[in-house]
């Protein structure tokens, strides 16, 4: 395996200086040359003699993990053994993607003739009593839609099609579930699922609106204010500046030692800094960067634990198992990650922030109620962002044609009377297909808070060192190991189940 892992440490150095660029990129708008940084990968993944050698492990007796080290760097470099024009057309994706990219991240709305940022909006619709003023927020994000069609998204979306057509793949869709090592029919049965309680929550939705809006029907500009009218702490202002002291000692408490973690935070909107939340996993268990945005209000928190949920799960993984650390699916990081997030309605985190912690659980109890009510709805852009690649498109009109036809399919709702936002969503061209990751993450988590019970009979909140050595050894240590449906079994001796978010 000697030169199999030299060949990892060759990829793992370009890998990292391509990762560095991005970092440069979405944090200050510069490009110092990120596509001749992945045309460097690309030859590392292309070259013969390095795929040759892969090919000849396959043929040989090897241990369990070494085996699976094998089948990690084969599924990574295959794609790029197959035709000249498959490895032309995803450079030309690549490029597509990061024009793209370079648009979506220097782009600010406007909101009654002034630039906003996108914490000012997310202000708005969480804290803005007048309804038609939140309508405005919520719409301010369709303002980046025909830039980017414009500027070739349909173009974008066309090339996936093309490449995932000759790859021999039936659509985008399910390529990208067999590069993440999914099983083709994982989405199958999610729509019949859904359907079977949505009448429970519309009907749950209607009495939370009743109350807190005085309407009958909660609309998208609704969403995040009626989770601030049930959770008011939600809008409290907070002093950012302590942010590193305060998640430091909620990791603490898991027996995760931050300070020696080297995570480099840069958390403040600035012009031309991307305006979403990332880690940048530069090199695993050596450098994380969280990117993030956040201003003074507590639940801006939120994005903080996520990132650093992925920071922290990086640096608990071995940094010298290169090829192993490839094969955590995105499923399992995205499911850490919200798992850390939603600590930011546990009394170990918010009893920092408020002196009524009686008054603050009883408002986070009744919002898990509601958000509980609405775990199932996120489905919906997970489908239109598949529909995107199952349709034809030829202008923007069609794709709000089909995004409203999906929420008319999934949820029962109609379309409203402005275009819809969607290009905002900086997942729809950077990460196509990911989006599923976040919901079914959520699931797993779930899913290991139940098993976690079971075992030790107390909550994670109650046995927290107990619960920090039971991520590590059950989840993180083996999550490179096995693949996801694999590794959700081996935990829970279950099949994979949206009812585990039900329960
Ligand atoms: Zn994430």
């Amino acid at each position: 395996m000697k030169r199999l892992t030299q060949l990892a440490n060759e990829l793992n150095v370009r890998k990292a200086e391509y990762s560095r660029l991005n970092w440069t990129l979405y944090t200050t708008g510069y490009d110092f040359g990120i596509e001749g940084a992945y045309e460097k990968i690309m030859e590392i993944m292309k070259d013969k003699e390095n795929f040759g050698l892969i090919e000849s492990y396959m043929e040989q007796e090897l241990s369990k993990a070494d085996k699976r080290r094998v089948e990690i760097l084969h599924n990574s470099f295959k794609p790029f053994h197959l035709t000249d024009e498959l490895n032309a057309l995803n450079l030309k994706i690549q490029q597509k993607t990061n024009e793209l990219l370079k648009i979506l991240n220097n782009f600010r709305y406007q909101l009654d003739g002034r630039e906003v940022s996108a914490v000012e909006l997310a202000q708005v619709l969480s804290m803005d009593s007048d309804r038609e003023k939140r309508k405005e927020a919520y719409f301010a994000r369709n303002q980046i839609n025909g830039l980017m069609v414009e500027n070739g998204f349909i173009e974008l979306i066309d090339l996936r099609k093309e490449y995932a057509k000759q790859y021999g793949a039936e659509n985008f869709v399910a390529y990208q579930l067999e590069a993440n090592e999914l099983d083709g029919g994982l989405f199958d049965s999610w729509q019949s699922e859904l359907q079977e309680i949505l009448p429970q929550m519309t009907e749950g939705r209607k009495k939370f609106a009743q109350e807190f809006l005085g309407e009958d029907e909660i609309k998208p500009w609704d969403e995040q204010y009626i989770q601030s009218q049930i959770a008011p702490s939600l809008n409290e202002t907070v002093d950012m500046s302590e942010y590193y002291t305060n998640i430091q000692e909620l990791f603490g408490s898991f027996c995760i030692d931050l300070p020696s973690m080297n995570i480099t935070y840069d958390i403040s909107p600035r012009a031309n800094k991307s305006e979403w939340g990332y880690n940048f996993t530069v090199e695993t268990g050596k450098d994380s960067r969280i990117l993030a945005n956040v201003k003074n209000k507590y639940f801006e928190y939120g994005v903080l634990l996520h990132e650093t949920g992925h920071g922290v799960h990086s640096f608990l993984l071995d940094p010298e198992e290169k090829i192993l650390n490839e094969g955590v699916s995105g499923i399992v990081s995205e499911g850490i990650a919200n798992l850390f997030q939603g600590f930011l309605y546990s009394p170990a985190f918010y009893g920092k922030f408020f002196k009524d912690a009686e008054k603050v659980g009883e408002e986070f109890r009744r919002l898990k109620e509601y958000q509980k009510l609405n775990s199932l709805r996120s489905i919906s852009r997970i489908f239109f962002d598949h529909s995107l690649y199952k349709n034809d498109i030829a202008s923007l009109d069609d794709i709000h044609g089909l995004y409203w036809e999906n929420q008319l399919a999934v949820l029962g709702e109609g379309a409203l009377d402005q275009a819809p936002p969607w290009a905002y969503m900086i997942h729809f061209t950077t990460h196509p297909i990911y989006l599923h990751n976040y919901f079914m993450g959520d699931v797993t988590c779930a899913m290991l808070e139940q098993v976690f019970k079971e075992k030790h009979g107390g909550s994670m909140e109650e046995m927290p060192e107990q619960f920090g050595q039971f991520l590590r050894s059950e989840v993180i240590e083996p999550s490179g190991t096995l693949k996801y449906n694999d590794l959700f079994q081996e935990i829970s001796g279950r099949e994979f189940s949206l009812k585990y978010l039900l329960d």
